[in-house]
């Protein structure tokens, strides 16, 4: 019943009760008066929804959550919170970020850019390739006709780390063209990646490539457009049990706030509220299978061969001995063995930078 007929209702009863009155006393039974008390508590409680609801945006708000029943509709589950009974709730007040979230750091980052050779002709590319990193700032400096870049470094991943002397410069350089100074040649935008683990693969599914598009709109839709998101990946290449239900995906998201938001407040995939954690794949733990050492691959291994099963000079591979020896800590096992203190002590090596990085993403 809406508001006015709630408390039409009320003053009828009152009015009723006044025609009753004698000798100035007013009399009701218990039953008319809970009646009346009732009825107020839904005209109160139906006007603070309503309150609310204006506060928020009503019109765009009831036409999304009607797009989210539509795409809820489709789900069933029993198990898991829906979107409904989340929303219902009492809103969780949200962690205040931490202090490195809130106060600029980093002043490298905000004097630095990157550029994507990707795209760069092979000659070009070949050329870039040659030089050292003081050919390559000095060559920079020129295409670009400035003397604004400081020190340029080329990256393994075909791009262009360029260091500034202030922020204006490196904006200057941002909005530099330079696909004009060097064909291919471009800007690549910083973006925040958030790690979303468990998520059901009925909503989304990396490996169905032709899905993810999809997907991707739901979940923006599903956020009432809070995020935009620009690459859903798998979190690993290959799933150790590929029949499993679910599975973590890395979502690349356009801005700084928008990542952070999904790790404070949360991220609806499909019906389910998730809560993300800051991706930052250069803090994962790497055991080198060539010498067996911490904090490198093989394809990057610069020392000679050890045996992951008896630590001597040989590949693992020629190994004849049946008694395992850790080439870290002499025990008997093989030099993998989860429990190894040179593991553990790599772990929280990892673990010390990745806190002094912070969860959250800062400008
Ligand atoms: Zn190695
Ligand atoms: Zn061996
Ligand atoms: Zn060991």
């Amino acid at each position: 019943m809406e508001v006015h007929h709630l408390l039409h209702k009320v003053l009828a009863k009152l009015q009723d009760i006044f025609t009753k009155t004698k000798n100035n006393v007013v009399r009701m039974d218990m039953a008319t008066f809970q009646d009346i008390g009732s009825t107020l508590n839904q005209a109160y409680e139906q006007e603070i929804r309503i309150c609310n609801t204006k506060a928020s945006k009503k019109n765009e708000m009831e036409q999304d959550i009607k797009d989210i029943k539509a795409t809820l509709s489709n789900f069933v589950s029993v198990t898991t919170k829906t979107w409904a009974q989340v929303a219902a709730a009492q809103p969780k007040p949200k962690p205040e970020p931490p202090l490195e979230c809130q106060v600029a750091c980093s002043q490298r980052s905000k004097r630095e850019i990157t550029l994507s050779i990707r795209a760069v002709e092979d000659n070009d590319k070949v050329a870039i390739t040659k030089m050292n990193n003081q050919q390559l700032t000095n060559h920079l400096n020129q295409v670009a006709n400035c003397d604004l870049i400081i020190a340029a470094r080329k990256t393994a991943k075909q791009t262009i780390k360029i260091c500034c002397d202030t922020e204006d410069h490196a904006d200057k350089l941002c909005n530099a063209p330079w696909s004009s100074y060097i064909p291919g040649m471009n800007i690549v935008e910083p973006s925040y990646s958030v790690v979303v683990y468990s998520v059901s693969k009925l909503n989304v599914n990396p490996e169905k490539e032709d899905t993810v598009a999809q997907a991707k709109e739901e979940i923006e839709t599903t956020n009432l457009k809070k995020f935009s998101i620009r690459k859903i990946t798998p979190l690993q290449k290959r799933q150790r049990n590929p029949d499993a239900p679910t599975q973590s995906i890395i979502i690349q998201l356009n801005s700084l706030e928008q990542a952070n938001e999904c790790m404070t407040g949360g991220i609806f995939i499909g019906h389910k509220l998730h809560y993300a954690v800051r991706y930052m794949p250069q803090y994962r733990l790497k055991q080198c299978y060539k010498c067996y050492g911490y904090g490198h691959i093989a394809e990057e291994c610069t020392k000679n061969a050890r045996c992951g099963r008896c630590g001597q000079e040989h590949p693992t591979v020629e190994c004849e001995t049946d008694k395992p020896v850790c080439l870290h800590c002499k025990s008997e096992q093989p030099a993998w063995h989860h429990d190894c203190p040179a593991r553990e002590h790599e772990i929280a090596r990892l673990k010390a930078l990745k806190d002094e990085q912070g969860a959250y993403f800062s400008t």
